[in-house]
C-alpha cells in the first residue's frame, strides 16, 4: 500500500470543523441525558488529531488510522474516547492485514471495528448509543450505497435514537426519562459520518 495520504489532512479538518460547529449542541444533548461534556470531549479529541495531521499524512493509511485511534483515546476521555479510539484502531488494524487493498477490504474491516466497539462498550444495537449509528452506517457501506446514501442514513439513524430508551452509559441511569432525547454519541457519529462523506464526495467530484 502506498505511504502518504494527501487527502487525510483535509478529511481531518472537515471532521474537526463539523464537531467545532456543533460542539454546543452536543454538550446540550449530553446535558439532557448525561453530564454535558460530549461536545467538549469531542472537540478536544479533534483538536489533538488536527495537531498531528501532517505527521499522519506521511503514514500508510492503516497506521494513520491506528494512530488517530490512540490519540482519541488519550485526548477525548469520558466513555466515548475509548469507543471512538477502538473504532479507529481496529479499522486501521483490519486494513493493515488486508491482502487485497483498501478498496476491497474497507467494509469487512469496518464491520470488525464496529463489533470491537460493541465489545468494548459491552453494548448492543438499540441501547441508544453511537452504535445505533455505526451499525446502520456499516450496513450501508456493505451494500455499496452512495456517499449521500450513507450520510443521510447516519443522520436518520441518530434521529431514531430519540425514541430509544438508554441501556448503556450515563443515560441508562435515567431509564424511561432518557426517551425523547437524541443520544449525544449517536449525534456526533452522524455528524462525523456526514462530514466524511461530504469531503470524499468533493474529492470524487474534483
Ligand atoms: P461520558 O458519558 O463519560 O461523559 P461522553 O459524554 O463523551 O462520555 O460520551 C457519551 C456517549 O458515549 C453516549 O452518548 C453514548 O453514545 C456513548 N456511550 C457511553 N457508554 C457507552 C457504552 N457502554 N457503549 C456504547 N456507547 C456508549
Ligand atoms: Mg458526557
Amino acid at each position: 500500500m502506498e505511504a502518504g495520504q494527501s487527502f487525510l489532512p483535509g478529511l481531518i479538518e472537515a471532521c474537526r470543523a463539523a464537531i467545532a460547529l456543533n460542539a454546543d449542541r452536543l454538550c446540550l444533548l449530553d446535558e439532557e441525558i448525561g453530564d454535558g461534556d460530549h461536545g467538549t470531549n469531542m472537540r478536544r479529541g479533534c483538536d489533538a488529531v488536527f495537531a498531528e495531521r501532517d505527521m499522519l499524512a506521511d503514514l500508510p493509511l492503516p497506521q494513520a488510522l491506528e494512530r488517530i485511534g490512540m490519540t482519541l483515546v488519550m485526548s477525548v476521555g469520558g466513555a466515548s474516547g475509548p469507543l471512538y479510539g477502538t473504532l479507529l484502531m481496529e479499522l486501521g488494524r483490519g486494513l493493515a492485514t488486508d491482502e487485497f487493498g483498501v478498496g476491497h477490504s474497507f467494509s469487512p474491516a469496518l464491520s470488525r471495528a464496529v463489533d470491537a466497539v460493541a465489545r468494548r462498550g459491552r453494548s448492543v444495537a438499540g441501547e441508544k448509543t453511537l452504535l445505533d449509528v455505526l451499525y446502520p452506517v456499516q450496513a450501508e457501506v456493505s451494500m455499496h450505497s452512495t456517499l449521500d446514501g450513507i450520510a443521510s442514513e447516519a443522520l436518520a439513524a441518530a434521529e431514531r435514537t430519540v425514541a430509544m430508551k438508554a441501556g448503556r452509559g450515563r443515560a441508562a441511569f435515567l431509564g424511561n426519562r432518557s426517551i425523547g432525547h437524541m443520544d449525544p454519541g449517536a449525534c456526533s457519529c452522524a455528524l462525523l459520518t456526514d462530514a466524511i462523506c461530504r469531503y470524499l464526495g468533493e474529492l470524487e467530484g474534483a
